[in-house]
């Protein structure tokens, strides 16, 4: 059985049967049944599944919410903006999906070459609970758009979640089989990677997850996408808006009590403005209050287990071994739940481990850089490439930045965040391939070239 324990009380929740091989075997033919049908499923059915989903989602948005606040501590509030994501991008597919699966026809020397989007088949998605809802919609949606299935394993802890999400489509009115919900644990993924009915798989977690799933899917010599971790850059140039920078830092680094993949997570400040970000980062920082993440007034809610508190009070630890000093915060709040006051390190030598690792807590790096070359080298200093921020008004330090940092992504002027037009992922051990918008989409498909006289 998975166990629910709410994070905020330490209290137990709901069980949740997990699947055995008998089950698993019995999703797995559904899948490929469903598929047989849904692939060639006219595309005006399939964008209105989507809006059914939508409706669905907007329906049930404070009891979704819910749910993922039990199962992981964020705030309520931003549960419920989440789900709202979520149907805006299930009305995003449904809207502009059939644009995306236009034909193309090139001219080649015996006439020409039409590139089709076809599905590919049972798709299995591997997702975090950090955005229980959004990180798995936006592999649904697309799926669901290109007339593939999907299969979701979940977080152990996020189980609630994925019930719920296989209840919304069934609600919706999709077919048997076109979204299943496989409450498995980690050792059953390679498994299901292996079976000659799934035809791809995906996954966002982190590092070490994607390694052994990019294993298992080479063996099988099967299509993946990874979106995995990241230490993502917010670099603050002189000519920036310093107080909104400060500001969108501070929201930057708490989110999601920092249990965000794409939040910034060093701050890189030029020295001449270095004092003046600080002064204000630093007051932003210590005015966030962790509490009841039901709480319409609470900034931050727990840490998504303690677990999870344990591995960042060990990150803090170990960075202030290295020589960094802990200017405040990072320190346990309350008797019962996960909670975590907000903090931050600065000295943090740039060489040690911790430098270069994913704080998936409410804790900032700040490093203090003389140029713009210092800054975009440290910026590229780890094995990540995710996402980035960069603050300045300067053209030239713009292009430098949207050039030469090493990252899937870079926000200018603004923190980062995903909208379901735009591509998302990373390079380096962020991972590979991009989901959201057309790209996302064509990930899964096979682009079958006719040839025509
Ligand atoms: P994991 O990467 O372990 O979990 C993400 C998903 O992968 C879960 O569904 C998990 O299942 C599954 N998984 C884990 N190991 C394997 C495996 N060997 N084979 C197949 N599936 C697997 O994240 P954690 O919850 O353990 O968090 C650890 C760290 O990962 C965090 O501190 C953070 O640094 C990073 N992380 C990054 C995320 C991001 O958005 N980039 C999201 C979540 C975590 P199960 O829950 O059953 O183990």
């Amino acid at each position: 059985m998975f166990q629910s324990i709410n994070p905020a009380t330490g209290a137990k929740g709901e069980r949740f049967a997990e699947l055995d091989d008998v089950g698993i075997e019995r999703a797995l033919a559904t899948a490929e049944t469903a598929w047989r049908d849904w692939r060639v499923s006219p595309l005006d059915r399939r964008t209105a599944l989507l809006d059914a989903l939508a409706d669905r989602f907007d329906a049930n948005k404070r009891e979704l919410a819910e749910i993922a606040t039990r199962e992981m501590g964020k705030t309520l509030k931003s549960a419920i903006a989440e789900v709202e994501k979520c149907v805006a991008g299930f009305r995003h597919f449904a809207e502009n999906g059939p644009s995306f699966l236009e034909e193309e026809t090139v001219p080649v020397p015996k006439g020409s070459a039409t590139g089709r989007w076809l599905p590919i088949g049972p798709v299995l998605a591997i997702m975090p609970w950090n955005f229980p809802y959004w990180q798995v919609v936006r592999f649904m949606a697309p799926a669901i758009m290109a007339g593939n299935v999907g299969l979701l394993k979940h977080a152990s802890i996020t189980q609630g979640v994925a019930a719920a999400i296989e209840d919304m489509a069934r609600q919706a009115g999709a077919p048997e089989g076109v979204f299943q919900n496989l409450a498995i644990r980690s050792d059953k993924v390679a498994g299901v990677i292996a079976d000659d009915r799934v035809a791809a798989v995906t996954l966002t977690g982190s590092e070490g997850a994607g390694s052994k799933v990019a294993e298992a899917a080479g063996k099988a010599l099967k299509k993946v996408v990874l979106e995995l971790g990241g230490s993502d850059p917010f670099i603050v140039m002189p000519s920036a808006d310093i107080e909104e920078a400060a500001k969108q830092a501070v929201t930057a680094r708490v989110q999601n009590t920092g249990q965000s993949c794409i939040c910034g997570k060093r701050m890189i400040v030029h020295a001449d403005i270095h004092d003046a970000f600080m002064e204000k980062f630093a007051a932003g920082m210590k005015a966030v209050k962790a509490g009841d993440p039901m709480d319409e007034a609470t900034d931050m809610g727990p840490l998504s287990s303690f677990d999870q508190r344990d591995t960042v009070l060990d990150q803090v630890d170990r960075a202030k071994q290295a020589g960094a000093t802990l200017l405040f915060g990072a320190e346990k709040v309350g008797e019962a739940g996960a909670f975590l006051s907000a903090g931050i390190l600065t000295d943090v030598p740039r060489d040690s481990d911790i430098a270069r690792e994913e704080l998936f807590g409410p804790v900032a790096m700040v490093f203090k850089v003389s140029d713009i070359d210092e800054a975009i080298t440290l910026a590229n200093d780890i094995p990540y490439g995710l996402g980035s921020s960069v603050w300045t008004t300067d053209d030239g330090e713009r292009e430098r930045f949207e050039r030469d940092i090493a990252a899937g992504m870079t926000a200018v002027n603004q923190m980062l965040a995903s909208a379901p037009q735009a591509p998302f992922g990373g390079v380096k051990k962020s991972g590979h391939g991009r989901e959201l918008g057309p790209w996302g989409m064509h990930e899964f498909m096979n682009l079958k070239t006719v040839l025509a006289a």
